[in-house]
């Protein structure tokens, strides 16, 4: 892929009001504190500035990437040469208005749900200790608890490759088990209308308590890490258990490859020690997927997506490692 010249850079400041950074070290900035430099990274602030820099790539034909809050991402060591557009505090409205909220996709989820609880606003609790922002939650149709946040949406709007804007109603979406369109389309969301049910604050905030409660004892907190690595398939779970239960049992806690480690509070979750590649955590997944296979029969589904130096992102597991 072609580096972006200056001029490309001065014409694409001046569509997203000059927010915008080069050389980004996505070893400081990703939640799993890995991967080499960003060539350019773009935070426009409006739906407007999202559909004139996606105009400006499509003319082009350069297909940016989008990111959130990185809470969910392998990025390559080598870098990324892609440009990439961070929807993020810059569009973080949040409008609630009886048992409705607009909220633009950069919101970062644990303050949504505070709102909500403050509104009296249910529904939504499962989500209040989710890191990352809402349009990644979208994406990624995340929850706990065994929820998803497709339950609460009605109305999702997005930026197409071109620069169009799309609205789509909940069906269009294509919710699944984290997963949806927004995974394989190519479209930036933008904002999102949600619908909840009033209930009392108090009974939100003590079901809030107890799941941060029970999360603060379950997953690691002190070292990078992206959550849980593998999807839960159902029927894995009903056969042999969660991915998490299968990884204990073959003996992985705090096995390492390189800086990677699997942590040894829970089997899912693959911690950086320190100084892990993205190869050290590739390596890793991909043995903890040939040992489930060869001792259950099922195959492990990443809930992680690697990003390429060319900003492709597929699931983690996908990945064929070259030999050094
Ligand atoms: C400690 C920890 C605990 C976690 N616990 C959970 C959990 O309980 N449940 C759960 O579901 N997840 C969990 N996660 C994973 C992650 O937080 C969620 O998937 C989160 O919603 C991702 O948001 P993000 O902004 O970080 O997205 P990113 O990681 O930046 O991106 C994730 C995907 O969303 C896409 N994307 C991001 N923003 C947009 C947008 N505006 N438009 C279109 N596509 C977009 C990206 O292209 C990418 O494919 C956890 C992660 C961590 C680190």
């Amino acid at each position: 892929m072609d580096r972006l010249n200056d001029s490309d850079i001065i014409e694409l400041a001046a569509r997203c009001d000059g927010r915008l950074s080069r050389d980004v070290d996505l070893s400081t900035v990703s939640w799993w504190r890995i991967g080499g430099l960003a060539d350019v990274v773009l935070r426009p602030s409006s739906t407007e500035q999202v559909a004139s820099l996606c105009h400006w790539f499509a003319a082009r034909k350069i297909r940016p990437v989008v990111i959130g809050q990185m809470t969910n991402l392998l990025f390559d060591d080598a870098g990324l040469r892609a440009p990439c557009i961070q929807i993020s505090r810059n569009m973080s409205k949040v409008a609630i208005s009886d048992n409705t909220a607009w909220v633009e996709a950069g919101a970062w989820v644990p303050g949504l749900a505070r709102k909500l609880m403050q509104a009296g606003l249910g529904g939504a609790e499962h989500i209040c200790g989710i890191p990352g922002t809402l349009g990644g939650l979208i994406c990624m149709n995340g929850g706990s608890q065994r929820k998803g946040i497709a339950a609460n949406v009605c109305e999702v709007r997005s930026v197409g490759g071109s620069g169009h804007t799309i609205s789509r109603d909940v069906d269009e979406c294509e919710f699944g088990y984290r997963k949806s369109v927004f995974q394989t389309n190519d479209e930036i969301i933008t904002s999102v209308r949600m619908r909840f049910q009033p209930r009392h604050r108090a009974e939100i905030h003590s079901e809030m308590l107890t799941i941060l409660t029970d999360r603060s004892s379950k997953f690691p907190r002190k070292q990078p890490n992206c959550g849980s690595v593998f999807k839960s398939n159902p029927t894995m779970y009903a056969d042999v258990g969660p991915p998490g239960a299968v990884i204990e049992r073959l003996g992985f806690k705090g096995k390492r490859i390189g800086g990677a480690m699997v942590s040894p509070q829970h089997a899912n979750f693959i911690v950086n020690t320190g100084n892990a590649r993205a190869r050290d955590v590739l390596a890793l997944i991909a043995e903890i997927d040939e040992a489930t296979r060869s001792s259950t029969g099922h195959r492990l589904d990443a809930e992680v997506g690697f990003v390429s130096t060319d900003g492709r992102i597929v699931p983690a597991n996908t990945v064929q490692l070259e030999m050094p």
